[in-house]
């Protein structure tokens, strides 16, 4: 056996979840076998990841003869909870009003959000939602090449939720570290965006799982632009699934070398690749791998094309006002309107009913 593949191990109890009884009678049982156990809630049940040195078959007897438990699922990944064969296959991520996967699920807004100017971000966020977005995203803290341009305001929070007050969309913003963490998830974040910089940072990326265990909250987990072999995205993805948060969307966001002319290597071409091995949606962002708004609508049409579930499209009311990424990249609400209608189009032809 290769050494990073394990046998990963799932209880699936009768009942949709275990009582504390029961949970502390299992947990008491691994703890023998230095194992843990990581309940991993789903919308209709629970299911309950074995981690350790899972494979003392006295333990699994233990477990089997307990009344409650209906059996054991073995599966062999190096991602146990990833794995497009693991039990959580089916597992549905719900953020507002959709079930991604169901219908394109387009996140549209400002690369970053200005705290001098709240009325830019507002007009964006009704302006996405009419071109028929689903959810809204902002940048209150921004990752920077240069230490000295603006690296975001915790002020700008507030801002953030009101456009979801406003519009009714769920809101999405990137987190670095643990205060931001904290910060957004006292404002109920609906989706936490890890960004490039950020999806090696396993302590981060274990931290986030742990904190938000539980919790509907979704992660949108960006491929870092040095990740080669999509084993690593998958894998930078269980370790949220294993901190206890297995709504985990993938985000190809291109990688380096760049392509001369665009921002990055376009790397929406993987889509089908990730989903031969995972079930979890991906999600493209054309606005960063391609970084120049002309040609962000063929990028999109093309990760459609490619299977994707949905996109992350970096759009402003006046893009020239911006800051951040968005004088460069950022649609105007019509153009999104267009890519949106374009989209539809081409998930009709190629998502199997
Ligand atoms: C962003 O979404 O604005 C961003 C900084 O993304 P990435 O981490 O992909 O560069
Ligand atoms: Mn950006």
């Amino acid at each position: 056996m290769d050494s990073n593949r394990t046998e990963g191990n799932m209880i699936i109890p009768k009942e949709p979840k275990l009582t504390e009884e029961q949970l502390k009678e299992i947990k008491d049982i691994v703890n023998e076998y230095n194992c843990k156990i990581q309940p991993i809630e789903g919308i209709h049940r629970t299911i309950y990841a074995l981690l350790g040195e899972e494979r003392e078959q006295v333990m699994i007897n233990r477990i089997l003869g307990l009344d409650y438990i209906d059996r054991f699922d073995a599966i062999d990944s190096p991602y146990k909870l990833m794995d497009i064969h693991s039990e959580l296959t089916h597992h549905q991520i719900k953020v507002g009003n959709s079930i991604v996967g169901t219908e394109p699920f387009i996140i549209a807004g400002q690369c970053t959000i200005d705290p001098n100017n709240p009325n830019y971000f507002l007009e964006t966020a009704h302006a996405v939602k009419e071109a028929g977005a689903k959810a809204i995203r902002g940048g209150v803290w921004k990752p920077r090449t240069m230490p000295y341009s603006y690296q975001g305001d915790d002020s700008a929070i507030k801002i953030l939720v009101e456009a979801r007050e406003q519009t009714g969309l769920p809101i999405d913003t990137e987190v670095m570290d643990e205060h931001q963490l904290e910060v957004a998830m006292d404002a109920k974040v609906d989706i936490l965006q890890i960004g490039t910089r950020n999806a090696l940072n396993y302590s981060l990326l274990k931290k986030i799982g742990e904190k938000t265990a539980g919790t509907q909250t979704a992660v949108l987990l960006k491929r870092s632009r040095a990740m080669g072999p999509i084993n690593e995205l998958i894998a930078a993805a269980e370790y949220i699934a294993a901190g206890g948060n297995p709504n985990v969307m993938l985000c190809p966001r291109g990688t380096i070398p760049q392509v001369d002319g665009y921002r990055n290597n376009p790397d929406e071409s993987i889509t089908p690749l990730v989903k031969e091995k995972t079930w979890a949606p991906v999600i493209v962002d054309p606005s960063h791998s391609v970084g120049r708004a002309k040609y962000v609508c063929a990028a999109s049409m093309a990760a459609m094309a490619y299977g994707a579930d949905g996109l992350i499209i970096e759009t402003h009311v006046d893009p020239k006002y911006g800051i951040g990424d968005d004088p460069k990249q950022a649609l105007k609400p019509d153009e999104l309107k267009t890519l949106i209608n374009n989209v539809n189009l081409i998930w009709g032809l190629t998502k199997k009913k």
